[in-house]
């Protein structure tokens, strides 16, 4: 048996794998990576009798991904593989998806505002609800919610922050894209949470920066009394990005960057 050792730069970490080569099969030996063997036919014994495996073998062996450059000749090692625990949060939440009932937010090509905000954070709270975050909704489905009832449920229940979720929309340019977050003043925590928002949702849904606001005359941002932002997930008078909208990956991805914000407001 001849044991060899790999170095795997991986996000910045150095994993250190311990392989053992014994054995023989067509190509002369055998690579058991965690008792599995290897199927690799890049893999080979040199002269000297070093076992030589392709990194790609490895890594893929590992549930890695592998990309190649070839301009820089560079071999990108990225991992799901290394699992990390993920902090669990005792908070309570309150999402609240904007507008509902005949309150339809805003209207292009057939899509209704409202029904855009409620999918997106219901499925921000199905996230939050995984990392241990207690999450009420102020509301679950197609209903009209008053206003001053969405911040009292928050102000009532005395949770840690409300985020409102919406979705854009500008009457007079038909291209104008991106995230817009807001608070009530810049001397909030809201406004920290905002842009925590701001950061997370545009990393996730790779979108565009439209930008943040201090808004003082948005009820739900001036009647809530707990840390309150509101998310704007893009523009429907943008036809393409109302497209990306109502994809349910992009959907995703913005809950996604919702999630994180908001955790990331609870870690600190
Ligand atoms: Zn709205």
């Amino acid at each position: 048996m001849k044991r060899i050792y790999a170095l795997l730069m991986a996000l910045g970490l150095i994993l250190l794998l311990s392989l053992s080569a014994s054995g023989a099969n067509q190509s002369g030996f055998r690579i058991l990576v965690d008792g599995e063997t290897l199927d690799s036919p890049a893999s080979y014994i040199s002269q000297d009798g070093t076992a030589m495996v392709s990194l790609r073998a490895i890594a893929e062996a590992l549930g890695c991904n592998v990309v190649w450059d070839p301009v820089t000749r560079t071999a990108s090692v990225s991992s799901a593989a290394l699992p990390e625990e993920a902090p669990q949060y005792s908070a309570l939440v309150v999402l609240d998806p904007g507008h509902g009932g005949e309150a339809n937010g805003a209207e292009y090509g057939g899509v209704m505002e409202k029904d855009l905000n409620l999918s997106i954070a219901s499925q921000a709270a199905v996230l939050l609800e995984e990392a241990g975050v207690t999450v009420l909704m102020t509301r679950t489905d197609d209903r009209y919610v008053d206003l001053y009832d969405r911040t009292a449920l928050a102000n009532g229940q005395k949770a840690d922050l409300f985020v409102s979720v919406h979705c854009n929309a500008n009457v007079d340019h038909d291209d104008v894209t991106g995230i817009y977050t807001c608070a009530y003043s810049r001397d909030t925590n809201g406004w920290r949470l905002a842009q925590l928002l701001h950061q997370t949702m545009r990393e996730a849904a790779g979108a565009d920066d439209f930008g943040m606001e201090e808004r003082p005359n948005l009820a739900v941002l001036r009647t809530s009394l707990v840390p309150a932002a509101l998310v704007e997930c893009g523009f429907m008078s943008t036809e393409e990005e109302l497209a990306r909208l109502v994809r349910p990956e992009y959907q995703a991805k913005l809950a996604r960057g919702i999630a994180d914000g908001i955790l990331a407001y609870l870690a600190q």
